[in-house]
């Protein structure tokens, strides 16, 4: 099944966004969609956004965060500084849709619609710079390396927020499955956190035949595994959220001896900061205590990856507020879809200021449909108008003196 938007709601963005606007802007999103640039390798896509921003009069500031920009554009007298983010990073997918714009970059792929939230920030860009219909600060974060949940994070070392300081910060994502013309702006927690961890058993290896002579860190290490599978199930609250998988187990090589060490490779995701830190404190926990009881010992490298990105009370209303406005009531939800478990590194700016990570359906149809990193997926470009408009809306309803 297809959807098409409302004819009232396309009667409003076409106010916001004329048509012939639109389709320019869905040329040059086609555009970035045929060049994809993976990580911080994202020079030719940031020169196109730089140079547009320029020409319709931002102060565009290059190279934060390696190839990050930000376009900032100053009205008026008001004093509130609005950030909102897009992410220009494409996967290292080789893309089978057989569209004409399909990628002309072997073994790359705009396979998570970076390209369509690109373009949508330039659409609102343009749109604001044309009817100057706010007051205050304007700041618009195009960022690399999303993919890789890096380049958030190097943004803001880099002095994003000191050199431009934002109250509130907003960014979307396209959901595939979900109606076009659905907007999910959820209070709290929506994507959860990921983290790493390398668990490292060291026992004393010996002769197959001659346990007793050694200490098995093949048995500790399979103790661990089943301990680990208590964390979530005895710990986290059946209406909260956690996973804690093992994705690797290596150690010995060949039947008759007992290994020196066994490693174990964990990936460890949460809904909210509070569980992501219990789930890593039992999970220590629970390694150091049975390697003690199996008189091994066991080293643990935990890693941090990104936080959950969790939306703000307020910043998550007004947001939801400009959405009703454009689709209506009807077609605005308040919950996270189930079985929505993936991560943003847009939390990184989420864990220094108040915003909202909205997300709007990419429609249900052949290409809609199709998951995100599917070879198959492409960017619906019938959101972009909606999008674009989401922005202008948000821009002109925060950015009052
Ligand atoms: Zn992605
Ligand atoms: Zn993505």
């Amino acid at each position: 099944m297809t959807r098409e938007l409302s004819l009232q709601t396309t009667k409003l963005l076409s106010r916001l966004l004329p048509p012939a606007d639109t389709q320019a802007f869905i040329d040059i999103r086609r555009q970035i969609h045929a060049n994809p640039e993976l990580g911080f390798e994202v020079s030719a896509t940031s020169t196109l956004v730089a140079n547009l921003l320029r020409e319709w009069g931002y102060e565009v500031h290059t190279g934060i965060g390696k190839t990050g920009i930000v376009a900032q554009l100053k009205l008026g007298n008001g004093t509130r500084r609005l950030g909102i983010r897009a992410d220009m990073d494409a996967l290292p997918i080789v893309e089978a849709t057989g569209l004409p714009y399909a990628s002309r970059n072997p073994g790359r792929m705009h396979a998570c619609g970076h390209d369509g939230h690109t373009a949508i920030l330039l659409a609102a860009a343009k749109a604001l710079a044309r009817t100057r219909d706010f007051d205050g600060t304007l700041n618009l974060i195009f960022q690399p390396d999303e993919e890789n949940l890096c380049g958030a994070r190097a943004m803001i070392e880099d002095g994003l927020f000191e050199r431009f300081p934002c109250d509130a910060v907003y960014a979307l994502h396209n959901a595939p499955g979900v109606p076009l013309g659905t907007a999910l702006v959820v209070a709290g927690p929506v994507t959860l956190s990921s983290d790493v961890a390398d668990v490292t058993i060291k026992g004393v290896g010996g002769h197959g035949a001659m346990p007793h002579r050694s200490r098995d860190p093949v048995a500790a290490a399979a103790a661990v595994v089943t301990a680990l599978q208590t964390v979530v199930a005895r710990n986290v609250a059946p209406d909260d959220t956690a996973v804690v998988s093992v994705g690797f187990i290596r150690g010995g090589a060949t039947h008759n001896v007992i290994p020196q060490s066994v490693t174990l490779g964990l990936n460890v995701r949460a809904a909210r900061p509070e569980t992501r830190a219990l789930v890593e404190q039992r999970i220590r926990e629970i390694v150091s205590f049975t390697a003690q009881a199996h008189g091994v010992e066991a080293e643990i490298d935990y890693r941090q990856l990104v936080p959950p990105v969790v939306n703000t009370v307020a910043e998550t209303q007004l947001m939801a507020q400009v959405c009703t406005e454009l689709v209506g009531e009807a077609n605005v939800v308040t919950q996270v879809p189930k079985g929505f478990a993936g991560s943003e590194d847009f939390a990184w700016m989420l864990a220094t200021l108040p915003g909202c990570y909205l997300l709007l359906g990419n429609g249900e149809g052949e290409f809609g449909g199709c998951m995100v990193h599917n070879p198959g997926y492409d960017f619906n470009d019938q959101v972009l108008p909606l999008g674009a408009a989401c922005w202008v809306r948000l821009a002109q309803t925060y950015l009052v003196a």
